[in-house]
């Protein structure tokens, strides 16, 4: 399988500059063949990318989603709102959303099975919150993951996409974790039976070697994709 690789771009670009920063993706990533591409825009431009990137070789998706349906859930997006809009991709459980809207584990695996249930992929993030040994990093996730993945029938499980986001190694100001370290938390977690991708301070230094690693599958890009340049950068990295 070729490596997936994607953005989410929190909440950052406008409509407008959304707009702009596909127009400037799209053909730098328009020869490459080696990975898969996704963005993840904010709500508001989902539509955007839907518009341009359409018959693209980088799909799309959303940040979240709401775990019912439809009904009395102000400011809330459902999953068909989503498949709708073009939408292949839906992240769920980025720590961001763990610590700014207190979600659980409950909720995470019910968002996951929403995804499912309306045909797209959910990429469903854990991380561990402090720096400890990679034994105690993959306890902590596979806790995480086993919860979020309860909704997910046997068959149904290499359908998702764990993102290792170590809590510690994401945002301005860290650094990205050892790619051995990596390595061995991926191995961990390979045995649920979903992809694993990796995601904290990725840029196009350090994705190298972390891709480099067998139970790496693919990487979940933050800051250095808010440039349409780097996240090329960093894709272009699989064809060498
Ligand atoms: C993230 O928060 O998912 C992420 C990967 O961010 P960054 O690359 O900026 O650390």
């Amino acid at each position: 399988m070729r490596p997936l690789i994607g953005t989410g771009l929190k909440m950052n670009l406008t409509s407008s500059e959304a707009a702009a920063y596909f127009d400037a993706l799209r053909p730098l990533v328009a020869p490459l063949t080696s990975c898969e591409l996704f963005v993840l825009p904010p709500f508001t431009s989902v539509w955007v990318a839907r518009d341009r990137l359409r018959d693209s070789n980088v799909a799309w998706g959303a940040q979240d989603v709401h775990p019912q349906d439809a009904g009395a859930h102000t400011g809330d997006v459902s999953a068909s709102m989503l498949a709708d809009l073009g939408c292949t991709f839906v992240e769920v459980g980025h720590s961001e959303r763990r610590r700014d809207h207190g979600e659980s584990d409950q909720l995470v695996a019910q968002k996951v099975h929403q995804v499912l249930r309306h045909h797209m992929t959910p990429i469903m993030c854990v991380g561990e919150p402090s720096p400890g040994s990679s034994e105690a990093a993959l306890d902590h996730v596979l806790g995480q993951a086993r919860a979020g993945m309860s909704m997910v029938p046997e068959q149904d499980r290499a359908r998702v996409v764990i993102a290792y986001e170590p809590v510690w190694a994401i945002g301005e100001g860290a650094v990205a974790a050892d790619p051995k370290f990596i390595g061995r938390v991926h191995r961990g977690l390979k045995e649920l039976g979903a992809r694993v991708i990796y995601g904290g301070s990725v840029d196009h230094v350090t994705a190298g070697p972390i891709l480099a690693q067998a139970a790496v599958e693919g990487l979940f890009v933050g800051r250095a994709a808010l440039d349409p340049k780097g996240f090329a950068a960093i894709a272009q990295l699989t064809s060498l």
